[in-house]
């Protein structure tokens, strides 16, 4: 636990396991309890004030230095999230890369954001909106994008004038705090991220509760989402904010294959059949475990129950080792709407696919789904192609291509119902949720006649 720059003692450690070798310990990760979390408060409230001044430029430097080291220790960060999250290769370079780029991103746009603007052009008045931090913000993330998540939504806080506490997922809290020495070494003045590791229900859910956060950055779970949305919509005595939620939640994400579903099931299985599953640290495995012991019970539970409602069409074998957290890519087929393997988000390597007697129903079904987050098609009807991008009901639709692997810019992430607020990280408006907007009014007439407002 990190507080002022300066590491903080605690009782408890807990054990950061690589989920592809429950022996091998990653690292020890102290347990903060709500007294240190408060600390950290108190620090955050402090620098925030000095921090809000500094100018836009040298908040944007800070984040183009991280950027820097970032890359510098980019073969470390990959081998660390190979490890700790058991990333294939590909993918934790691909999550390293997106942090630089959420780093360079938002340096860019908050020097942008921070040049007051002329609202209206009016004889004898000047009207200018500008941007102010909202204050002292939490940040809690998840463990899947272990580095480019968090760093993403804790640089769009900073850079925006907010000083913050991150709160890592417990499983992937090493790499986090190699994150936070990074900033250190990249100059970031005290106080304005501090470091608080320990269980999301204890510390995280009171920091989204106490009166002096005046926002809360989240990605996660809908369930943990739906909490936290609730939890800061209450105001407690003494709270000068109404709390600002940037949340990011669950998927269900649906890939329509417009036509030839036989053959396409057939291909589909065999190049499932192709997906060697191992440890992660093996650049040939291409299926790593899952994070841990608890999602690896629950994924198997849910094939249960897939297999009474739908019919089990392909599993594979996993190596046998008892210390590690392996589910084999598992395609169900048969399956209707009415299932549960057809509606909740299973976070595993299941996959449901379901037969739709036309191009229409297809998109009905993919549309039937309280989650909204990213869906895609394969089509070559240039109709059907139109159809999807005026009905697929999702935040990132993609066509003719995979659907992850949104790049910072080019494809701001996000999505709404519930998947999230639609606040589209990685794109344009995103800063604009961690700023409050504040409008000055001129009367220039004092100054003599003035014509327009020529500024
Ligand atoms: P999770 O919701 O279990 O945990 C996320 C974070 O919330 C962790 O840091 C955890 O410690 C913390 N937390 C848990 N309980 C809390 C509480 N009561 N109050 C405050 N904080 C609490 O999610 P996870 O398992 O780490 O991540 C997987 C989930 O994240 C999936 O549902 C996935 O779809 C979602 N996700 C969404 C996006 C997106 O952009 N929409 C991106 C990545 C992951």
């Amino acid at each position: 636990m990190i507080v002022n720059n300066e590491p903080v003692p605690t009782g408890e450690w807990t054990p950061s396991r690589n989920p592809a070798d429950q022996k091998e310990i990653v690292g020890y990760v102290a347990r903060a309890t709500i007294t240190e979390a408060e600390r950290a408060l108190e620090a955050a409230g402090r620098a925030q004030q000095k921090w809000a001044r500094v100018p836009v430029e040298e908040r944007a430097a800070l984040l183009r230095r991280l950027a820097v080291l970032l890359k510098r220790d980019k073969s470390e960060l990959n081998a660390l999230e190979i490890l700790e999250a058991g990333k294939s290769w590909t993918e934790a370079d691909a999550d390293v890369a997106e942090a630089i780029d959420f780093c360079n991103f938002y340096a860019v746009e908050m020097r942008t954001l921070g040049q007051p603007k002329r609202t209206q052009r009016v004889a004898g008045e000047s009207n200018r909106q500008h941007w102010w931090p909202r204050g002292v913000g939490v940040v809690i993330a998840p463990w899947n994008f272990p580095l480019a998540i968090l760093t993403g939504m804790m640089s769009a806080a900073i850079v925006a004038g907010n000083a913050v506490i991150i709160k890592p997922s417990e499983q992937t809290s090493v790499i986090a705090a190699r994150l936070m020495e990074l900033l250190i070494e990249s100059g970031l003045p005290a106080g304005v991220v501090n470091f608080v590791s320990g269980r999301g229900s204890e510390v995280g859910a009171r920091l989204v509760a106490h009166p002096k956060v005046d926002f809360v950055a989240f990605t996660g779970s809908k369930e943990v989402g739906l909490k936290i949305w609730e939890t800061a919509g209450r105001t407690a005595p003494g709270q000068m904010n109404l709390k600002k939620v940037v949340c990011d939640m669950g998927g269900k994400n649906c890939v329509i294959v417009d036509d030839n579903y036989d053959r396409f099931l057939g291909r589909l299985i065999a190049a499932t059949e192709s997906l060697r599953v191992g440890p992660a640290e093996e650049p040939g495995a291409m299926i790593g475990p899952v994070i841990d012991r608890q999602a690896q019970q629950r994924i198997l539970e849910m094939i249960e129950v897939g297999r009474k409602e739908a019919k089990l069409t392909w599993m594979g074998k996993v190596p046998e080792d008892a210390n590690s957290c392996y589910v084999s890519p598992t395609i169900f087929t048969d399956v209707t709407p009415g299932c549960r393997i057809f509606r909740e988000e299973i976070f595993g390597p299941v996959l449901a696919v379901t037969k739709a007697s036309d191009f229409a129903e297809a998109l009905a079904l993919a549309n039937d789904c309280e989650f909204a987050l990213t869906g895609g098609c394969y089509s070559r009807s240039p109709a059907n192609i139109e159809r999807v991008k005026n009905e697929m009901m999702c935040g990132n639709v993609y066509i003719n291509r995979p659907i992850t692997g949104a790049i910072v810019e080019r494809q701001p992430f996000g999505g709404f119902r519930m998947s999230g607020g639609g606040t589209k990280a990685g794109g344009g408006e995103y800063l604009q949720h961690f700023l409050a907007p504040r409008v000055i009014t001129e009367n220039c007439l004092r100054r003599g006649f003035a014509p327009a407002d020529e500024e």
